[in-house]
């Protein structure tokens, strides 16, 4: 899940992509209204994360813009005025919600969370499963035979890309790109080095494996051998 965030206040705007990215997201930071516009409008964005007083376009402009571009990206306003009118203003304009600031990043992350499941319709199932595994997006947590598993953020967020596209081979640039937001390198075994260990703590012990190598290819998760 890829989200930008606009902000232009230094220690808040790296306090947000901090915490999004250890949350298990890809983040990019705009620090000016031209920038976010920019990125909004072509960097296929799950969710923008929009202040309001921003230098050069402030917030509402560019959430216009975004808009008449026909950009659908749900976006969450960030607005240090607590004003009824300004809150009417972000909801006419097509803002999808707004957070007042100052605000505890765990609220935060909630309105995200909830903004991502609407974005997609509503309809996104918050549990996804396969055979006897279970990961509760909602709660954060991977069950597999009624045994509760910890899993790192990317850990979680490795997961859920292979369960949401379980039978299908994902290639490691592909792994690369949507969880790490790099570019692979074949110098770099990261992705060989996470799957390998998430294998271990989802596979192991357990009386199917689920996570498999192709080789050449990549990883797929099935219930069936490959
Ligand atoms: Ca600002």
């Amino acid at each position: 899940m890829k989200i930008l965030i606009v902000e232009d206040e230094p220690k808040t705007g790296d306090y947000l992509k901090q915490g999004l990215t250890e949350a298990g997201f890809v983040a990019d930071l705009a620090r000016d209204g031209w920038d976010g516009l920019e990125l909004a409008k072509d960097g296929h964005y799950d969710l923008m994360i929009l202040d309001v007083m921003l230098p050069g376009l402030d917030g509402w402009q560019v959430l216009d813009d975004v808009r008449r571009s026909g950009v659908e990206t749900p976006v969450l306003f960030l607005t240090a005025r607590d004003q009824v009118e300004d809150r009417v203003k972000g909801l006419e304009l097509g803002a999808d919600d707004y957070l007042v600031k100052p605000f505890a990043f765990a609220e935060l992350l909630a309105r995200v969370r909830t903004l991502l499941r609407r974005g997609r319709g509503g309809l996104e199932p918050t549990v996804l499963k396969v055979a006897d595994l279970e990961l509760d997006l909602l709660r954060r947590r991977a069950i597999r035979a009624g045994k509760k598993i910890d899993l790192t953020a990317k850990e979680f967020a490795l997961l859920e890309l292979l369960l949401r596209r379980q039978g299908e081979v994902l290639p490691r640039s592909l792994i690369a790109s949507l969880v790490w937001d790099m570019n692979f390198d074949s110098d770099t075994n990261v992705i060989d080095v996470a799957v390998r260990r998430l294998r271990a703590k989802i596979d192991e012990g357990f009386a199917s494996r689920l996570i498999h190598t192709v080789r050449g290819m990549g990883y797929v998760l099935d219930m069936n051998e490959h």
